[in-house]
């Protein structure tokens, strides 16, 4: 496939659908790890245990399915009906039985990888809507699907870190991360550490390892995602 300038290489298709399937392989590690009580432990997230975010991670690739057969058919199915019900649906999820959870993420996963692989070329460049209401080109699901898997494999707790993600995933997570920063009126100072503990940080995801150039700790920063 030809790169395509005005996007940066990272977001290329069959680099984001690798990045979809590297994802979903570490969430699904990290889920299998999980007995009941387990999965019941709050999250770093505020007010979500992991069966909140089990239940978010199969859901948004059901949502993502549906934006699949809109880029397939034109038939406009948005990501969910609202920002309320995806939220009532990620509550009710967090009530089920973590066996449960664990079947939903590995079949709605195997679900969105069968929209994905069998999705006519042409239709990746079709135009859906986003949750956040951005018009993208279909292909931009790889991308969603990539911060999703990636970001909250980190965030179920299990033992993995930044640093377990792909380089050419975070790098391009940090470029999308500092761009949104700046657009809203942030300041972002120098920051100094590794690829993966600056991308942490970027992300409101802890600040060990970042420090400003002359040695300070890095300060906090908003949430994001
Ligand atoms: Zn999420």
């Amino acid at each position: 496939m030809a790169p395509d300038p005005a996007r940066p290489p990272a977001r290329q298709l069959t680099e984001t659908l690798g990045f979809v399937a590297t994802g979903t392989a570490l969430c699904a590690e990290a889920i299998g790890r999980l007995d009941e009580s387990a999965f019941g432990a709050e999250t770093a997230l505020p007010g979500w245990t992991r069966k909140h975010l089990v239940a978010h991670l199969a859901a948004n690739a059901e949502a993502l399915v549906r934006l699949l057969h809109w880029a397939r058919t034109g038939e406009r199915t948005p990501m969910y009906a609202s920002p309320e019900q995806r939220n009532a649906d990620i509550q009710a999820g967090a009530l089920r039985p973590g066996s449960h959870l664990a079947q939903w993420f590995s079949e709605s996963a195997a679900a969105l990888d069968t929209a994905a692989t069998t999705l006519p070329d042409a239709a990746w460049s079709a135009e859906v809507v986003t949750a956040q209401g951005r018009t993208v080109p279909a292909r931009e699901v790889g991308w969603m699907r990539s911060r999703e898997v990636l970001v909250h494999a980190v965030d179920l707790g299990t033992g993995l870190s930044f640093a377990d993600l792909p380089e050419a995933f975070l790098t391009a997570l940090q470029a999308e991360i500092r761009a949104k920063r700046t657009a809203a009126g942030e300041q972002l100072d120098p920051l100094i550490g590794s690829l993966a503990d600056v991308t942490a940080h970027l992300a409101g995801r802890g600040s060990a390892g970042v420090t400003t150039p002359d040695g300070a700790p890095a300060p906090p920063l908003s949430p994001w995602l």
